[in-house]
């Protein structure tokens, strides 16, 4: 019996870890509960989130908002990028490793505008990950480093035209939380850290063509923006208007034409 689902999840499995709350949040409730995210997030305990992406701007543009509302709530977020980005221009002059050194530090302030906590970039070329070892293998590290309750990535199984790369970090994001990351023998050498097993409570995955969880964006929008438009080399000079037009035509065209914009999720919840 699969052991993640996001209809019928059971009672936590583990309740004894010294890094855990000591009252577990109620997993059925919160799935049938009709409140929107601030209920859903207002539940999970600790407040620590990680965001996994494959490029520096992918969590701006994907979920930059939902950030700046954690950490407003008082969450603590890490910002895991697993390529430098060092692919992403059409300028004949710069060198893959200017354009990375570049990018990281875009993605640096970025997270500051945002209010994270200092990115980790693991370096692998743009184009090229792969959902091997070695990517899982660094996403366990940092989950169990860090311990967060909610993991945001690209939802890597989403049909029809995606970035290989989003599929790719995505997958490897979702393969490393379970059952990687909560099991020992996975990747033993995190034991010379002495960094435990870890298993978040719940995912978020960006991108998904069905949506069920929706956040409301609209109080932060210009800190998505400030923090979108501090990826200076990708975003030839637009400035914040052209930003939130954008993204309003767009949610426009996608059918949600609402007052307010949001940035939309899959939501995943796993049993422990
Ligand atoms: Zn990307």
């Amino acid at each position: 019996m699969p052991r993640m689902t996001t209809r019928t999840p059971r009672a936590p499995r583990r309740t004894t870890s010294p890094s855990r709350s000591q009252t577990p949040p109620d997993v059925p409730a919160l799935l049938q509960s009709t409140q929107d995210a601030l209920e859903f997030f207002g539940a999970l305990e600790p407040k620590r989130a990680m965001a996994v992406f494959a490029h520096p701007d992918d969590c701006e543009f994907s979920s930059g908002g939902t950030v700046a509302v954690l950490c407003s709530l008082g969450w603590e977020v890490d910002i895991v990028v697993a390529t430098s980005g060092n692919k992403g221009t059409k300028d004949p002059g710069v060198t893959p490793q200017q354009l990375a050194g570049e990018r990281e530090e875009e993605q640096r302030a970025a997270a500051r505008i945002l209010g994270a906590r200092e990115p980790v970039f693991f370096g692998f070329p743009d184009g090229g990950l792969v959902n091997d070892d070695e990517l899982r293998g660094l996403i366990v590290r940092q989950l169990r480093l860090r311990r967060p309750e909610l993991l945001i990535t690209w939802d890597g199984f989403r049909a029809g035209f995606n970035h290989r790369d989003h599929r790719r970090v995505g997958r490897a994001a979702y393969d490393a939380v379970y059952p990687a990351a909560d099991d020992h023998l996975y990747y033993p050498r995190d034991k010379e850290e002495d960094l435990e097993p870890h298993r978040p409570l719940a995912m978020l995955l960006a991108g998904a063509t069905e949506p069920d969880l929706h956040v409301d964006i609209e109080p932060v929008l210009r800190t998505k923006v400030r923090a979108t438009l501090a990826h200076v080399s990708q975003m030839g000079g637009r400035q914040e208007g052209d930003m939130i037009r954008m993204w309003r035509e767009r949610a426009a065209a996608a059918g949600n034409d609402g007052p307010r914009l949001r940035e939309s999720f899959k939501r995943v919840v796993l049993r422990r």
